[in-house]
C-alpha cells in the first residue's frame, strides 16, 4: 500500500494552487506563492482604499478573503477553475470553516457549474469547495439550486447584461433543501454579484429564511474619485 501511495504521488503530484508547480505532499502552495497567498489578505481595496476586512464598496460588508484584482488572485481563480488540484478544495473548505468558526447554518450550497464545463474542465470547482467545507464544519452539502436554463456564459456579458441574464437562472428543489431555514451560499468570484443574487432569489422563493454569500475573491465597483486620488499621488 506504501509503495502504492508513493507511485501514485510520483505520478500525480500535489501542486501549487497558484501557479501549478510541484509542491511539498498535501501543501496546497509553493514556497515562493505562500508569500503571495499572505499578501493577498492585506491587499487593498481598488476602488476605497480599505482591506477586504473593512471594505463596504457595492452596498455593506461582503463576505470575501480577498480582492481579486490582485494578479496572485486571478492566477489562483484561473488554476481552480481550469485545472483540477487535489489539494485546492480541502485548503478553502477549511479556510471556509475557519472564517465561520461559531456560526450555525442548516445546509451549504453553491451554484453549479454548467456541464458543458464540468465535462470541459473535468470538475465543478466550487461544488468541491462546499463538500470538503460540508466535511470540514459538519454543515450538510444541499444539492437544491439548479440551472434553469443554458444561459450565455455571464463572464462575457457586460455588468447589466449580466444581471438581466441571471434572473431566473437558477431554482431550488424544495426536496432537496429539506427543512434548511440558515443557508450558506458560497461562490469563488463575486463580480456584479447577479450569480449570488439569482442563487439567493431562489432560495428565498424555496422558503430559506437566512442566506449568507460568500465568495474566495470580490471584484468591488470602481469609484472615479478613489483612483483620482492614487493618480495624483503617482505624479
Ligand atoms: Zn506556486
Ligand atoms: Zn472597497
Amino acid at each position: 500500500m506504501k509503495f502504492l501511495r508513493s507511485l501514485e504521488r510520483l505520478v500525480y503530484p500535489d501542486r501549487c494552487i497558484i501557479c501549478g508547480d510541484v509542491t511539498l505532499e498535501k501543501a496546497p502552495f509553493c514556497k515562493d506563492c505562500i508569500k503571495e497567498f499572505v499578501s493577498l489578505f492585506s491587499a487593498e481595496c481598488p476602488s476605497c482604499g480599505k482591506t477586504a476586512h473593512d471594505c463596504t464598496c457595492g452596498g455593506g460588508k461582503k463576505d470575501f478573503l480577498f480582492f481579486y484584482s490582485a494578479p496572485a488572485a486571478k492566477k489562483l481563480i484561473r488554476t481552480l477553475k481550469h485545472s483540477p488540484n487535489k489539494n485546492a478544495a480541502g485548503f478553502f473548505g477549511d479556510v471556509i470553516a475557519e472564517f465561520y468558526k461559531g456560526r450555525k447554518f442548516d445546509a451549504v450550497a453553491f451554484p453549479p457549474r454548467t456541464e458543458h464545463n464540468i465535462r470541459k474542465y473535468g470538475l465543478d470547482h466550487v461544488k468541491a469547495i462546499a463538500g470538503s467545507y460540508s466535511k470540514a464544519s459538519g454543515v450538510p452539502l444541499c444539492l437544491a439550486l439548479e440551472r434553469t436554463h443554458r444561459a450565455a456564459e455571464q463572464k462575457l456579458l457586460s455588468a447589466t447584461q449580466r444581471r438581466r441574464n441571471a434572473l431566473g437562472l437558477y431554482t431550488a428543489d424544495k426536496e432537496k433543501l429539506g427543512p434548511a431555514s440558515r443557508v450558506l451560499l458560497i461562490d469563488d468570484v463575486r463580480t456584479t454579484g447577479s450569480t449570488m443574487n439569482a442563487c439567493a432569489l431562489a432560495l428565498r422563493k424555496a422558503g430559506v429564511k437566512q442566506i449568507t454569500q460568500f465568495t474566495l475573491a470580490y471584484t468591488p465597483p470602481v469609484k472615479k474619485k478613489y483612483k483620482a486620488k492614487k493618480d495624483i499621488k503617482k505624479v
